[in-house]
């Protein structure tokens, strides 16, 4: 069976709870062996941390989602340095910049209310490269309806921090850009997706050794279990259309996206 990991997966929510043991016990069983558990705030990063300890086969990324920026700390790099020295931690984030959902569409707010939370989420992607810089571990990046600004807050950083940008779904030429910088990405159960031919065009346009796979777990289900909770167990379905779009079969796309995980989050093993 091709084994594959699911690089990608928030294992903390409150959907798993009690789940846990049989959620990773079917993502096994489906071949998905390794699961990267990525946080959201410090309590996420926290317990994390702590599934890490608990599953041989799960890792951390501990961070703060740009989504909940504005109640981050003013100073989150000690946390993250602290966080970043346990063995099982392979990568800083979720971090990066996420324009979806702005404060002026919900009623009440100032146009300025827009700019500060944009000020406040590069100020944060920026500490978090600022860690992985000094730790030498990359970045999982959040980007949506952003992609200028997060390029342009990587670049600096771009010959010591890689960033897989996660959940893909730009196009090829956004993609050509990422790669340019040294950069990956990775997709989710969106790939599947009836009006998704844009992203699977990326997919397809993606070198072999520069995509990831993921599941976003509890988001995202792919077919057939769409508007379902997803588990990591679903990457599975991922891999199969990913191969079938690149024109690859299963075991060189599983031996592609592992070393490329190795190579990405150094301290998996
Ligand atoms: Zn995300
Ligand atoms: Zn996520």
């Amino acid at each position: 069976m091709p084994l594959f990991y699911d690089t990608h997966a928030h294992l903390d929510y409150p959907d798993f709870a009690d789940e846990l043991p049989q959620i990773i016990a079917r993502a096994e069983a489906a071949g998905i062996v390794k699961i990267i558990s990525i946080a959201t705030d410090l309590r996420s990063s926290e317990r994390a941390v702590k599934l890490a300890e608990q599953f041989p086969n799960v890792f951390a990324a501990v961070g703060w989602h740009p989504s909940d920026a504005l109640q981050a700390p003013d100073d989150l790099r000690p946390a993250l340095r602290d966080l970043a020295r346990h063995p099982k931690v392979v990568a800083l984030g979720e971090t990066g910049l996420d324009y979806h959902h702005l404060p002026s569409k919900q009623p009440g707010s100032a146009p300025e209310d827009d700019a500060r939370f944009k000020r406040k989420q590069a100020e944060l992607f920026r500490q978090h490269l600022e860690v992985a810089a000094v730790t030498g571990l990359n970045c999982v990046i959040h980007q949506r309806d952003s992609l200028e600004d997060t390029l342009a807050l990587l670049t600096p950083f771009a010959e010591r921090v890689r960033g897989v940008f996660h959940c893909f779904t730009n196009d090829a030429s956004a993609m050509q850009r990422i790669v340019a910088l040294g950069s990956l990405v990775s997709f989710t159960g969106v790939v599947a997706f009836k009006n998704a031919q844009t992203v699977r065009d990326a997919a397809a346009a993606t070198p072999l050794d520069k995509l990831m796979l993921e599941t976003d777990a509890p988001f995202l289900a792919p077919m057939p279990y769409r508007g379902k909770r997803c588990e990591p167990a679903y990457v599975k379905e991922i891999s199969e259309t990913v191969a079938r779009t690149k024109g690859c079969t299963l075991e060189e796309l599983s031996a592609a996206t592992c070393a490329t995980a190795h190579n990405f989050f150094r301290k998996l093993r």
